[in-house]
């Protein structure tokens, strides 16, 4: 039997993998996306970071590297299994067996829940072959050296759709930028509406897309059809970023004992401890009176729920000293 079950590898469960292999401790951390990375990486990686202690800047991509090597580190203790979930839960005299989407059955003495908002996967555009991979389709920008001087539609009328397109007009990436919104009101900041015209951004609204052209696993161009007067228009480009929201797959939540606030999450002790002695919890999946909801909150609250495991594991004497101390 392990030692620790991670459930989510968001920045708070990266940073409890680095932390639980440094204490010592054995056991799995899985992640329910395809990658690593949670919030930061699938939905803001271009953004820059200047809440992070010791880091007067630092681009969000970039640290959540950071936090995957450091992570990485220890995967000799801590096994990693990415796109899985929980299955079922059952808990045992000294434990837990936990069942797996990968069809891992594994037993932990203790688990740390870093579950953040849930897995969250982006809304797709329609008319698409869903098993198949468009390289310049993308739901979420990672790379914005590749849209130099490319032309690019942005689909969607909220904040990221709107801050998308003049962050590509205002960083000098490229000035071919079309928007295209099913309605006539955009959902965001009125303040970037307005730049939208000051950036000389091609708005298309209120159209939506009646048909997708493919051609060899690239998108060529887009079939817009009007909302009200139903004429049409062909739209090509070299990039299409799509940015219609997020849904959130249903919770593994109803499979622990745990209490939880009306909006679901998770109630912790100042220890990280949830209603049950040996689930832990962190980062924004985690509640208590007055938290203000941020990755330092969420690094802090991990290190010290895992201080607290290590008394589970190794009895309520035993104190880890400083972690740089013990690992370097
Ligand atoms: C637009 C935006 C900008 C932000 N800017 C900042 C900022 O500048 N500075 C800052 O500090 N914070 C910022 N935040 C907040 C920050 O992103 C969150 O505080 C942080 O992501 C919380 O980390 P987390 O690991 O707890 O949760 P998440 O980032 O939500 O990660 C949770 C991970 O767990 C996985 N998961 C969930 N359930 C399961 C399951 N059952 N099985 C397997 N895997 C599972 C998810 O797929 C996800 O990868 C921002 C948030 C947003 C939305």
């Amino acid at each position: 039997m392990k030692d620790i079950l991670i459930i989510g590898a968001g920045p708070v469960g990266l940073y409890a993998w680095s932390c639980t292999g440094m204490l010592g401790l054995t056991g799995y951390i899985i992640e329910g996306n395809d990658s690593p990375g949670g919030q930061p990486w699938e939905l803001y990686p271009e953004k820059q970071l200047y809440d992070m202690p010791g880091f007067a800047e630092i681009k969000t991509r970039t640290f959540i590297e950071n936090l995957i090597t450091q992570a990485e580190r220890n995967s000799k203790q801590i096994t990693y299994f990415g796109k899985t979930n929980i299955l079922t839960v059952a808990e045992t005299n000294d434990g837990f067996t936990v069942t797996l989407t990968n069809n891992e059955v594994i037993t932990v003495k203790t688990i740390l829940i870093t579950s953040g908002n849930g897995v969250f996967t982006p809304i797709r555009l329609e008319h698409l072959d869903a098993s198949q991979e468009y390289a310049n389709l993308w739901y979420a920008v990672k790379d914005l050296t590749t849209l130099t001087n490319k032309k690019v539609v942005v689909l969607g009328g909220g904040d990221s759709a709107v801050d998308w397109a003049n962050h590509l007009v205002e960083d000098n990436i490229t000035n071919n930028v079309t928007i295209i919104h099913r309605r006539e009101l955009y959902r965001a900041k009125e303040s970037s509406v307005q730049k939208l015209q000051q950036n000389k951004i091609t708005e298309l609204k209120p159209y939506h897309i009646k048909d997708v052209q493919v051609h060899q696993h690239q998108i060529t161009s887009l079939t817009l059809e009007h909302e009200s007067n139903k004429t049409t228009l062909t739209l090509a480009a070299d990039y299409f970023i799509v940015q219609y929201g997020a849904k959130v797959a249903p919770t593994m939540l109803d499979q622990f004992s745990v209490a939880t606030t009306p909006m679901r999450k998770i109630i912790i002790q100042p220890s990280g401890q949830t209603s049950h002695a040996h689930i832990f919890a962190a980062g924004n999946c985690a509640y208590y009176d007055g938290k203000y909801y941020n990755m330092v909150t969420g690094f802090g609250e991990a290190i010290n729920a895992l201080f607290n495991i290590t008394k589970i594991i190794h009895g309520n004497k035993y104190h880890p000293g400083y972690l740089s101390d013990i690992k370097k």
